[in-house]
């Protein structure tokens, strides 16, 4: 494989572009939206020149990397050449499923459609198209350069070819792949979001307050983070709809979202992307503060 095409260019289709361009890959990155495909060459740089100062690039590494990246507002046009198409877009069913129709026209027959969805489910995207043996899950990690883990998910139509091609794909990015099977949540989010579900019951029926929960995690199971920063980071939004689709994938109660977190999210309090969420993010994320809300009298 030599040319990838990244469908979505935010926040993680960036880093997916970053990675596999700086692995010397073709990269077309294709987005509706030209200025988000513009803040994502800026991003690009950035993250590329943090990399520099640390010593881990060069810079003709850098020009290299960028030289590599072409951008496209047309799936048509950014796809013709495709040997694997990564779909990072918005995380909404309905979309995906119509990109996927689309991809599944457009795209060489011998092309790989890959999705980085953190829960909408493999084998309903492989059955919108006619190339379900071709068509996988390529879950990475926020951040993309940074995080390690690329969760590879096999639709109940996957074939045992497209599997491996997409493992060892991964490892030529210097990420170390994991084969799971596509059932709600996969494994990463079946087992962070209870977590952080559950972490907000805490919350919810006063068990103790949020730095508190954090802090036994963080200093009690060694998280690098507690789970309600965590949840601020990924999204309180994000949150909930994953957790919605474990609960509606398996009936079973133990998913049910807690009423605080729905309330939150009703009341726009989504975590760092609206400024606050269990913490306060008017001044940025260095530092923690607790939501008012939360704060002890
Ligand atoms: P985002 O909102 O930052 O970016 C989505 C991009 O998709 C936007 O730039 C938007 O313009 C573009 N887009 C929408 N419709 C499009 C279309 N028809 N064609 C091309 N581009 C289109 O979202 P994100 O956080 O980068 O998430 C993208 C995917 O990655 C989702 O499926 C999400 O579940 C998954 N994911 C996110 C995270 C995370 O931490 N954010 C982690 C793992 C997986």
């Amino acid at each position: 494989m030599k040319n990838i095409s990244v469908i979505g260019s935010g926040t993680m289709g960036n880093g997916i572009a970053h990675v596999f361009a700086q692995f010397d890959y073709k990269v077309n990155l294709i987005d509706i939206n030209q200025t988000a495909l513009d803040q994502a060459i800026q991003t690009i740089t950035k993250n590329l020149d943090r990399q520099i100062a640390k010593g881990t690039l060069t810079e003709d590494q850098k020009s290299a990397t960028l030289t590599n990246i072409t951008t496209y507002t047309s799936i048509k046009e950014g796809v013709q050449n495709a040997d694997l198409v990564v779909e990072a877009a918005t995380e909404n069913i309905d979309l995906k499923l119509k990109i996927f129709k689309e991809l599944d026209e457009l795209a060489p027959e011998h092309t790989i459609l890959a999705s980085n969805t953190s829960s909408i489910s493999i084998t309903q995207i492989a059955s919108v198209t006619h190339r379900g043996e071709k068509v996988i899950g390529m879950h990475f990690m926020n951040p993309v350069p940074v995080m390690k883990l690329v969760e590879v998910i096999r639709a109940y139509q996957t074939s045992d070819e497209t599997t491996k091609a997409v493992m060892a794909l991964s490892q030529n990015l210097e990420k170390t792949p994991v084969e799971v099977n596509d059932y709600p949540g996969f494994v990463a989010n079946r087992i962070l979001m209870p977590m952080i579900n559950e972490a907000i019951y805490a919350l919810y029926e006063n068990v103790a307050g949020v730095y508190e929960i954090d802090t036994v995690m963080k200093l009690g199971m060694a998280h690098p983070m507690g789970p309600l920063q965590l949840a601020d980071f990924i999204g309180l939004d994000v949150c909930l709809a994953i957790l919605k689709v474990l609960h509606d994938g398996f009936g079973n109660p133990k998913y049910a979202p807690c009423p605080l977190l729905v309330n939150m999210v009703t009341a726009g309090k989504k975590g760092v992307k609206t400024g606050e969420g269990f913490y306060k993010y008017t001044a940025g994320t260095k530092e923690l503060v607790v939501s008012d809300k939360f704060k002890k009298s």
